[in-house]
C-alpha cells in the first residue's frame, strides 16, 4: 500500500503560482512511491493540470455541483472537471458545510454525481469541538457516514476524517485520537476504503499520524501551500508506510 498525500490549497495559488508549485514539487518527486494529489481553486486547475501532465502529481477540485448543466450561476459540474483533467474532488469539506451551509442531503447528491461521472470523491467528515467534549464524536461520525453515503457505493470513495477543531487551528488530533476514529470508520464501512486524516498536519506530526494502522494518508491545508513543506509530509508518509509494511 502507498500513502495518499493530498493538498487542499483552498483559496490560494493563482494559475501562475500553481504552475510554479508543480514544477518545484516535481523536481523532487523522482523516487516518490506515493499517491500525491493537489486541489487548486477552479481557475488554477487548467494550468496545474498542464504542468502536472508528465509528472506523478494528480489534480483534484475542491468542490462541484451535482447537476450536469443548466442555470446554476457560479457552479461547476463533475463532467466539466473531468474534461479539464481532474481526477479527484473534495466533497463536504467543513468550510463548505459551515460557511456555505451545505447539508448532508446536498453532499449525498454531489457524491453520487461525482461517482457517476468517474471522479474519485474525497468525502470530508468530522466533529465539532463541543461534540468531542460531550463524548458525541462517534455518533456524529456515524450520522455523517449514514447520511452522506446513503445509496452510495463506497468502493471508489476516499474518506477524510477532519475534526473541525483541528482545521487551520494548529491543534492536531493526537495520533491516538485520530486512530480511534479511523478504526471506527474502517469497521463501519467494512474495510477496504482509504481513510485520510486532516487537521493541522505538518512535517513534524505527519509521520506519527501516518504510522497508525488505519491512517492511509493525509489531507493537508496550510502546510500544502509550499512545495518544500508538502514534500516533507510526503517523505514522512513514505517512512511511515515503510514501517507498516
Ligand atoms: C483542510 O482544510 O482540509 C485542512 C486540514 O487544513 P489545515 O491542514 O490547514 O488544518
Amino acid at each position: 500500500m502507498r500513502p495518499l498525500v493530498a493538498g487542499n490549497w483552498k483559496m490560494n495559488h493563482t494559475p501562475t503560482s500553481g504552475e510554479t508549485f508543480i514544477k518545484e514539487l516535481d523536481g523532487r518527486m523522482d523516487k516518490v512511491d506515493a499517491d500525491v494529489v493537489v486541489f487548486p481553486p477552479f481557475v488554477t486547475i487548467p494550468r496545474v493540470v498542464e504542468a502536472a501532465r508528465k509528472t506523478r502529481i494528480k489534480v483534484g477540485a475542491q468542490n462541484m455541483f451535482w447537476k450536469d448543466k443548466g442555470a446554476f450561476t457560479g457552479e461547476v459540474s463533475a463532467e466539466m472537471l473531468l474534461d479539464a483533467g481532474v481526477e479527484y474532488v473534495i466533497i463536504g469539506h467543513s468550510e463548505r458545510r459551515n460557511i456555505f451551509g451545505e447539508s448532508d442531503e446536498l453532499i449525498n447528491l454531489k457524491l453520487k454525481s461525482a461517482l457517476k461521472a468517474g471522479l474519485k470523491p474525497v468525502l470530508c467528515i468530522g466533529e465539532k469541538l463541543e461534540e468531542r467534549e460531550s463524548g458525541m464524536t462517534m455518533d456524529r461520525i456515524k450520522f455523517q457516514l449514514n447520511a452522506d453515503l446513503s445509496g452510495v457505493d463506497v468502493e471508489n470513495i476516499v474518506i477524510a476524517y477532519e475534526p473541525i477543531w483541528a482545521i487551520g487551528t494548529g491543534r492536531t488530533a493526537t495520533p491516538e485520537q485520530a486512530e480511534e476514529v479511523h478504526g471506527f470508520i474502517s469497521e463501519f464501512l467494512g474495510g477496504g476504503v482509504k481513510i485520510l486524516y486532516g487537521g493541522s498536519v505538518k512535517p513534524t506530526n505527519a509521520y506519527q499520524l501516518m504510522v497508525q494502522p488505519h491512517i492511509d494518508g493525509v489531507l493537508v491545508g496550510g502546510a500544502s501551500l509550499k512545495p518544500d513543506t508538502f514534500y516533507d509530509i510526503i517523505l514522512a508518509g513514505l517512512k511511515a508506510f515503510e514501517e507498516k509494511r
